[in-house]
């Protein structure tokens, strides 16, 4: 145990080492029953007597905060009172610390507002996909399997740009959605998050302006306020981005990177037409900009016809394609990837070893093992059929319980359904008294660059409830909008 000691001051070393292990107990950090260190082997440690240690531990004894047990050592005791942790907002921190808070202003984690009343059952429309769909007694298998198979290779950081014979899947993978690529051309990622930071890191420095739907995920909103980038908000409506409006943003912003979710769109669920996917590409080349499509849910249609992706249009190396194995599979797992060609690829490969060396081996091994390309589409099939139907549940009941004023466009596939109030009611305000009622949704003004356009949106993920509890939740809801109605 590293106990930081003054030989200078003049405490006594004992007293010393006694305070530094009472303030442990009593913050917590020491938790009961731990053991401490040997006397000899403390004293040994540190540079004491041995007497020292054992005085420090005969003053705790004394103070009841351990007790010596015959054999078995010193061990500390349950205490009844603990010290409250140090919490932030303090004036003793430095202020290097304060200046760390104000840099950038993130959208709140949390859906509500602090001090908010939550229902003890609440019926949440927020996250991804769900959790009871993760095929986890698979996966744990594949992981046993895995760890006989390779044995210590499991444990070693392995090839920068993922394991190879999982990049050969993915590549097949997305060869059966239409995308031809090769594994050299795919590098793998932690999540699609660190794809997209990637991407950021590769092409741009603070101040540059990025391009992306309004709304848009507020995940990828954040990152670049993170890098400090400059964000401007193309308007979309039910057929994607308005790439008709695109023209006059590039010529008067000179975006260095345009961010798009084509399928299924977090979080208003649209999807990009073809005439758009193709206008889109062309704008990109005609004015040298990347174009960065986001994925992540592409492969979850209920109906309608399936569209290219805009990496299957790309004429080549305009397109950085995202994808992610987090809503299919499980978002635990920490995999995603980005297909890329030249030179950024090479760029994307070094970024990443500086970022993360890699991603786990062993759980790109497990995912090898666990997926091959017809069971991912047995997954995607499952998945599916299972959503398609609470998405049919959530309309159902919108149109049943909530005012008629509400307006929303029924996605064909994806986890969300995005819905604007009438008469310009506050989702936030609603919020409020939906988490009373027994109900949350995530309101909109977060996925806007400007907050403000969002206020009366909120996005409802279907597919995390069962249609029983969906049903529930937005009768809940219909009581937030009586209640809301009648304040005004
Ligand atoms: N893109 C979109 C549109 C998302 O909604 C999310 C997360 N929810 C991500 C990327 C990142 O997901 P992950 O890192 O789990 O792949």
């Amino acid at each position: 145990m590293r106990i930081p000691i003054d030989r200078e001051q003049a405490t006594p070393l004992y007293e010393q080492i006694a305070a530094f292990l009472r303030q442990s107990i009593l913050s917590g950090s020491l938790a009961p029953e731990t053991r401490l260190p040997a006397t000899r082997q403390l004293a040994q440690d540190l540079g004491v007597s041995r007497i020292t240690v054992e005085n420090a531990y005969a003053a705790l004894e004394s103070d009841g905060l351990v007790a010596r047990r015959a054999g078995s050592g010193t061990h500390v005791l349950p205490q009844d009172l603990l010290l409250p942790r140090q919490s932030g907002g303090s004036m003793e921190w430095p202020l290097w610390q304060r200046d760390a808070l104000d840099a950038v202003q993130f959208t709140q984690a949390a859906t509500g507002e602090d001090g908010d009343t939550v229902h003890p059952n609440l019926i949440s429309f927020t996250g991804f996909g769900d959790p009871r769909m993760f095929p986890i007694a698979e996966f744990l298998k594949a992981l046993k399997d895995v760890i006989y198979r390779d044995g210590y290779a499991c444990m070693e950081f392995g090839d920068m740009r993922g394991y190879p014979p999982l990049r050969a899947t993915i590549a097949h993978v997305l060869a059966s959605q239409g995308v031809q690529t090769h594994p050299d051309n795919i590098l793998i990622t932690s999540g699609s998050q660190q794809a997209l930071a990637l991407i950021a890191q590769a092409l741009l420095k603070p101040g540059d302006t990025v391009l992306v739907e309004s709304p848009t995920y507020d995940g990828a909103l954040d990152l670049f306020r993170a890098h400090q980038l400059k964000l401007i908000g193309c308007p979309a409506d039910a057929h994607g981005m308005q790439v008709e409006q695109l023209e006059p943003l590039l010529q008067q912003h000179h975006p260095k990177l345009i961010y798009t979710i084509p399928n299924f769109q977090n979080p208003s669920g649209a999807c990009l037409s073809l005439a758009r996917r193709r206008q889109l590409i062309a704008l990109a080349g005609r004015y040298n900009i990347p174009l960065l499509e986001d994925d992540f849910v592409g492969e979850l249609r209920y109906e309608g016809r399936v569209q290219p992706a805009l990496k299957a249009l790309d004429p080549g190396g305009r397109v950085m394609y995202v994808g992610t194995f987090s809503k299919l599979l499980m978002p635990g797992l920490r995999i995603g990837f980005v297909v890329a060609e030249g030179p950024i690829y090479e760029r994307l490969v070094q970024l990443k070893r500086v970022n993360d060396l890699a991603t786990s081996t062993l759980i790109q091994r497990g995912l090898e093992v666990y997926i091959s390309v017809g069971r991912y589409h047995a997954h995607v099939r499952r998945s599916s059929q299972v959503y398609r139907k609470r998405r049919d549940a959530l309309v159902a009941a919108i149109q049943r319980y909530l005012p008629a004023g509400v307006h929303l466009v029924v996605p064909q596939g994806g986890l969300f359904v995005w819905a604007r109030l009438p008469d310009g009611m506050s989702a936030a305000r609603l919020l409020t008294l939906a988490r009373a009622a027994g109900v949350e949704y995530a309101p909109g003004a977060r996925f806007f660059v400007q907050t403000a356009d969002g206020e009366s949106y909120m996005r409802l993920n279907f597919a995390t409830q069962t249609v029983e509890d969906i049903g529930e939740g937005v009768r809940r809801l219909g009581q937030a909008f009586n209640q809301l109605s009648q304040q005004r």
